[in-house]
């Protein structure tokens, strides 16, 4: 049985998943009708799969922790590329479909569980070193950022997510899209927005467009702070209310109306968006 999935065996798969003629068939003969809510939109496109595929850089000694399998467009080159494949599928139809179609893939673990509900942990001491998924937009956001809290925590993420969350990833500061997100992603990781994806490009098409990003663990966090938590808590702090000029905010947040700002070439009118990552630390740091 193993021995029968072979790359080209995979490749097959892969290539039968990006018609959306099969697509349609592969749901209607399990009757499976694709759910909003859980973000089901199939990637269709074989250009997507191969950026996604190639952006990874995979090789044997990857083990993938695949987010939402969906159908198995992506599972199946993953488990050609890699040495070991973790996919995490909320949907009781579709798991049961991914079961028939990889059952008996030693390489692969196949878990059928909501991923909110998953010890991450637990998880990353499996020794994960990569993510790759088309997320589910409900979760996307709240699974990256858990993620980027682990240690040890994956080395790469080759991700499909909402259009407008890449850009807040990527965000620099002044940019519109600035904020705690591009914070949280950026204080451990390198990220670029590799692909904006048109909708056309997913079976049923969904209502935004999608891009992919990718996410590079640096070997140490950019800043140094002494205070992870704290650094975490004042940030989350200064970007509900972004719009107010930073002395006031600290003054909220301290009870002291002494922060001494220029210690760290702030400007007290300044305003979060304004504000980079190095000097939220130093500012962390002093508080
Ligand atoms: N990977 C497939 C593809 O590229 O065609 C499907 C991607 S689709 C955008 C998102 C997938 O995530 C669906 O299969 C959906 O059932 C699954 N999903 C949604 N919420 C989930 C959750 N909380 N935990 C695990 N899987 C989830």
């Amino acid at each position: 049985m193993i021995g029968k999935h072979t790359e080209q065996n995979f490749q097959s798969l892969e290539l039968k998943l990006t018609r959306p003629s099969d697509v349609a068939a592969l749901l209607q003969t399990h009757g499976i009708r694709p759910n909003k809510v859980l973000g089901q939109n199939f990637l269709i496109d074989a250009n997507i799969l191969e950026i996604l595929l190639s952006a990874a850089e995979l090789t044997k000694d990857d083990v993938v922790l695949e987010i939402g399998p969906g159908l198995g467009v992506l599972t199946g080159p993953l488990l050609a590329r890699a040495g070991r494949v973790i996919a995490i599928e909320k949907d009781a139809a579709l798991f049961n479909l991914l079961r028939e179609r990889f059952g008996g893939i030693a390489s692969l673990e196949l878990i059928h569980s909501d991923i909110m509900d998953v010890s991450l942990p637990e998880l990353m001491a499996r020794g994960v070193t990569k993510v790759v998924a088309n997320l589910p937009y409900a979760v996307g956001t709240r699974i990256l950022v858990d993620l980027f809290e682990q240690n040890p925590a994956p080395r790469r993420y080759v991700v499909t997510v909402q259009r407008e969350v890449a850009d807040r990833l990527a965000a620099k500061p002044s940019a519109d899209d600035y904020g705690l997100l591009s914070l949280l992603a950026q204080f451990d990781h390198d990220v670029k927005v590799r692909k904006v994806i048109s909708p056309s490009c997913f079976f049923p098409p969904p209502q935004i467009k999608s891009a992919i990003v990718v996410v590079h663990r640096l070997p140490h966090p950019r800043v140094e702070i002494a205070d992870r938590k704290k650094f975490k808590t004042l940030i989350k702090h200064a970007f509900s209310q972004r719009r107010k000029q930073i002395a006031t905010i600290l003054r909220g947040f301290t009870n002291n109306s002494d922060v001494p700002l220029a210690a760290v070439g702030l400007d007290p009118r300044e305003r979060p968006e304004n504000i980079a990552l190095e000097t939220w630390a130093k500012l962390a740091n002093l508080l």
